[in-house]
């Protein structure tokens, strides 16, 4: 195993952060890479733990200053990889894990191209669909709108290392740990 740096993606709805748990559960060694972002922190959620949490102003500046890896917005917020976060987390020699959108996903690659690049997949946009409608919580557009964003992300995923589908959690972890053992 000599790649160093994993990056995960997936459609939010797809169980992304279940498959990323167990993940990191069973291999405690890895580090999970703590991400910029503008949005506010949700309840239970802490600064320099979950995010580091920044202003509009704060985040811009690290634009400005070329100090991300990648950025990219999303639902309204940006999100972004510290360069030196990363830099300093190989130079320790650590096996690093990022949890972060397509579109930064195919930017850190362009930059890294030694980045293994793993899209969590849906079973099928069918089953998604099913799961959308099943929860009731969402009007006919707001599902229309997401099962797009779906579509365009497994557009983009063909670009990936490899595609795992969620259709199992424990078999959705196990190829995980397969592939990254495997990189
Ligand atoms: P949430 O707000 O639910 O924590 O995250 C929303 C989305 O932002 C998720 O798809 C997550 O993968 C993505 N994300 C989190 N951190 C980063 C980052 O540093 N860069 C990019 N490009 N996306 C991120």
């Amino acid at each position: 195993m000599n790649k160093k740096l994993y990056v995960i993606s997936g459609s939010s709805g797809v169980g992304k952060g279940t498959v990323l748990k167990g993940f990191m559960d069973r291999n405690p060694s890895f580090m999970l890479s703590i991400s910029c972002t503008t949005r506010a922190p949700r309840p239970g959620e802490a600064d320099g733990v979950n995010y580091f949490f920044l202003s509009k102003e704060e985040f811009q500046n690290c634009i400005d200053n070329d100090k991300f890896l990648e950025w990219a917005e999303f639902a309204g917020n940006r999100y972004g990889t510290k360069k030196k976060y990363i830099n300093q987390c190989l130079a320790d020699g650590k096996d690093i894990i990022l949890e972060i959108d397509t579109k930064g996903a195919l930017q850190v690659k362009k930059q890294m191209p030694e980045a293994v690049l793993i899209f969590i997949a849906p079973p099928s946009l069918e089953a998604l669909e099913a799961r959308l409608r099943g929860r009731h919580t969402e009007d006919e557009a707001t599902i229309q709108k997401r099962l797009n964003e779906v579509k365009v992300e497994l557009e983009r995923a063909k670009s990936f290392d490899k595609t795992i589908i969620n259709d199992d959690l424990e078999r959705a972890i196990a190829e995980l740990e397969a592939e990254i053992k495997n990189a």
